[in-house]
C-alpha cells in the first residue's frame, strides 16, 4: 500500500509555490505575502527550511501555550486517535464529558457545564447568543480596543480597526465603550485609581443612555490580548461586576488569549476574584495542536436552557480527539507545574529585565504585563508619549517596526509585533534561559527602534 501522505511536498520551493497558488490566507492582500515555511518545531523553537530556528516570543498566535511537539501531549493524541478518531456531538463521549468536568471545576463553583467549539470566534457567538436568550435583551457592549474573533456576529465585536474591512455589514445591537487604559486614558486620568473611577462612571453612564434594559451583556477581555496586554488597573473588574449586577446585565469574559496559564493562573479573573456569568477560552486550553474552543456557562445561565431548546450546535462541537488533549494538555499542566512556572518567568524574569530595557531605550514608553503576557509600547518620544507607528486602517506594520521585527529575526526570536508595540508572550513552557536568551536579543533589536526617535 502506497503512503497516502507521499504526496506532500518535501522541498521549500514547492511549499512555497503552492502555497502562493492555492491558499488563500487571513488578513491579507493575497498578492503582496510571502509566507516563511516552517519544517518543524520543538519547545519553544520553530525552524524554516533552510535550517534557521527561532525562539517563538509569539507562540504563534499566543495559543502555544505548552510548547510545541510536547512529547506527553503527542503521545495522549496518538493514543486517543487510534481508539476514537471522530463521533459527531449528539452522542456521549468520555473524552468530551471529562474535558467538561475538567473546565468548569477550574473555572470554579458557579459554573456548571461547557458548550465546546472550534475556536474563539464561535465561542464567542454562542456566548453572545446565550446571552441574548437568557436575557430576553438585544444589545452586547464591547470594548474599543479589544479583539473578540473574526466570524460574521463577533467581528462586530472586536473594538479595533481588524472591524472596518466588514463594516457596516456587521450584526447589529453592538455598542462600543472605552476600557482603562492608564498610559493612553480616554479620560485623562493621571493614576490607574482615577483611571478605574473615571472608566466605571464611562460605563455607567454608556449603560445610561443605551438603556440598561435593553443590554444582555458586557463582553471584555480581563487583560486585553491583542490591543496591548492593557492590565486593569485595581477594582476596574469588580467594579464592572457590580454594574452588571445592578442592571441585570451578564458579564462575559472572553480569556480565549489570557486563558489557561498565559496570565499565571487558569483565568485571568482568577487575579481579581472577579467570577463571570461566562468564559469563552480557546488557545491554550491545548495549545492548538487539535482546535479547540468554548463556553463555560455558569448554572445560572444553563438553567435557562433545561427545559428550551438552545438554538445552535456545530457538526466538530466537543470532537473527541480536541477533548482528549485538552484533558492531557490540562493534566501535564499540573503535572509539569506550569502555571507556577509561568508566573515564576513573569515576576523574577521578563518584568524586572524588560524594566531595565526600558529605562535604557529611548523607543521605549511603557513595559506591562503579568505571567507571559507582556507588551512593549514603543514611542516616538517619551515625553509626548507619540506612537513610534501612527494607528492604521490595516494593522499592517510600518517601517519601524518592520525594520524592529527583521532585526529580532535575524538574531533568531521570533517577535510578535502590533500597531507599536512588540509583545513578549513566548510558550508558558519556556525555560529561564530562554527567556534571557529573547530578552537579550530584544534589548540588541531596540536599537533599531531607537533610531527613529
Ligand atoms: N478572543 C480573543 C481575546 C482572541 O485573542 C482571539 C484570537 O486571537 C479570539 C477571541 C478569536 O479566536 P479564534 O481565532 O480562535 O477564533
Amino acid at each position: 500500500m502506497s503512503n497516502p501522505l507521499a504526496g506532500i511536498p518535501t522541498q521549500e520551493s514547492e511549499v512555497r509555490s503552492l502555497d502562493r497558488a492555492h491558499v488563500f490566507h487571513s488578513w491579507s492582500a493575497q498578492a503582496k505575502i510571502d509566507p516563511l515555511p516552517i519544517a518543524s518545531a520543538q519547545g519553544s523553537y520553530f525552524t524554516d527550511y533552510e535550517g534557521n530556528r527561532y525562539l517563538d516570543f509569539s507562540s504563534q498566535l499566543v495559543n502555544v501555550n505548552i510548547g510545541y511537539q510536547h512529547p506527553r501531549l503527542i503521545a495522549a493524541i496518538q493514543e486517543y486517535v487510534a481508539k476514537l478518531a471522530t463521533i459527531q456531538p449528539a452522542f456521549a463521549n468520555d473524552a468530551r464529558s471529562e474535558a467538561a468536568r475538567l473546565i468548569t471545576e477550574l473555572a470554579g463553583p458557579s459554573f456548571r457545564s461547557v458548550f465546546f467549539t472550534n475556536g474563539g470566534a464561535e465561542a464567542n457567538e454562542n456566548a453572545i447568543r446565550m446571552a441574548r436568550l437568557h436575557t430576553g435583551r438585544p444589545k452586547v457592549l464591547a470594548a474599543y480596543r479589544s479583539y473578540h474573533g473574526a466570524t460574521h456576529g463577533v467581528i462586530g465585536l472586536t473594538g479595533d480597526p481588524r472591524r472596518w474591512g466588514t463594516e457596516p455589514f456587521t450584526v447589529p445591537g453592538i455598542v462600543h465603550f472605552w476600557g482603562p487604559y492608564p498610559y493612553r486614558s480616554a479620560f485623562y486620568s493621571q493614576t490607574p485609581e482615577q483611571e478605574t473611577e473615571r472608566a466605571l462612571q464611562h460605563l455607567r453612564d454608556t449603560i445610561m443612555v443605551e438603556g440598561a434594559g435593553t443590554i444582555a451583556a458586557i463582553i471584555l477581555e480581563p487583560v486585553v490580548g491583542t490591543n496591548g496586554v492593557l492590565v486593569p488597573p485595581p477594582g476596574y473588574l469588580a467594579g464592572v461586576r457590580q454594574l452588571c449586577d445592578e442592571h441585570g446585565i451578564l458579564l462575559i469574559a472572553d480569556e480565549v488569549m489570557a486563558g489557561f496559564g498565559r496570565c499565571g493562573e487558569w483565568f485571568a479573573v482568577h487575579h481579581w476574584d472577579v467570577v463571570p456569568d461566562l468564559i469563552t477560552f480557546a488557545k491554550g486550553v491545548n495549545s492548538g495542536y487539535v482546535p479547540l474552543g468554548g463556553v463555560i456557562v455558569s448554572d445560572v445561565v444553563a438553567s435557562t436552557f433545561d427545559d428550551r431548546v438552545y438554538p445552535g450546535g456545530l457538526t466538530y462541537q466537543g470532537h473527541p480527539l480536541a477533548c482528549a488533549s485538552a484533558v492531557a494538555s490540562i493534566e501535564i499542566f499540573k503535572d509539569e507545574k506550569i502555571l507556577e512556572n509561568a508566573r515564576f518567568l513573569g515576576t523574577d524574569v521578563i518584568g524586572p529585565e524588560l524594566e531595565k530595557i526600558a529605562d535604557k531605550h529611548p523607543s521605549v514608553g511603557e513595559v506591562r504585563g503579568l505571567g507571559v503576557f507582556w507588551a512593549v509600547e514603543l514611542v516616538k518620544d517619551k515625553t509626548t508619549r507619540e506612537p513610534l507607528v501612527p494607528y492604521n486602517a490595516s494593522g499592517a506594520a510600518a517601517t519601524p517596526m518592520n525594520d524592529f521585527a527583521a532585526a529580532c529575526k535575524a538574531r533568531g526570536m521570533w517577535p510578535m509585533t502590533h500597531f507599536n508595540r512588540t509583545h513578549v508572550v513566548p510558550p508558558c513552557t519556556t525555560t529561564e534561559a530562554e527567556v534571557r536568551e529573547g530578552l537579550a536579543i530584544l534589548d540588541e533589536a531596540l536599537d533599531v527602534a531607537d533610531s527613529f526617535c
